[in-house]
């Protein structure tokens, strides 16, 4: 539902011609879902953005516009990933240029940690049970199955 939610576009979503026919409840809970993981995007994930930099920052000038830069460079891309919006290729070609290796290292620290509580979030997004009790049904299903 996740893939579904962030990567398929509405107008697939609703076309017949798609190969995959959601239900009606399905649907419905994958667009609402879409919304919360787009809110979840722009207050968790870019949270790092809109840190101040480290108090062992060496260019606290740069690393205090450059995340300005970043976010709209990111808000153009139109993108909806929240737990992978930065994948180590752009961390490299664009996050690793434009801060200092201190404020890196926190960026990367919030970045991750953003990354837990939108993962911690998921079950609610979808309108499903606790992270606890989706494990707890695994388990026992998983244990009917001997
Ligand atoms: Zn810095």
């Amino acid at each position: 539902m996740y893939m579904i939610a962030c990567f398929i576009t509405v107008d697939d979503l609703m076309s017949e011609a798609f190969e995959v026919q959601l239900s009606s409840s399905l649907l419905r809970t994958c667009l609402s879902a879409r919304t919360l993981l787009l809110f979840a995007q722009g207050k968790d994930t870019f949270r790092f953005l809109r840190e101040p930099p480290s108090s062992e920052c060496s260019s606290p000038e740069q690393c205090r516009i450059r995340p300005a830069r970043i976010l709209s460079f990111s808000l153009a891309r139109k993108r909806i990933s929240p737990l992978a919006y930065f994948p180590p290729p752009l961390w490299t070609e664009l996050l690793n240029q434009h801060f200092c290796p201190s404020c890196l290292t926190e960026a990367r620290r919030e970045y991750e940690d953003s990354r837990r509580r939108v993962w911690d979030q998921l079950p609610e997004i979808f309108g499903l049970p606790s992270w606890d009790e989706l494990k707890a049904a695994r388990d026992a299903d998983l244990a009917g199955r001997d």
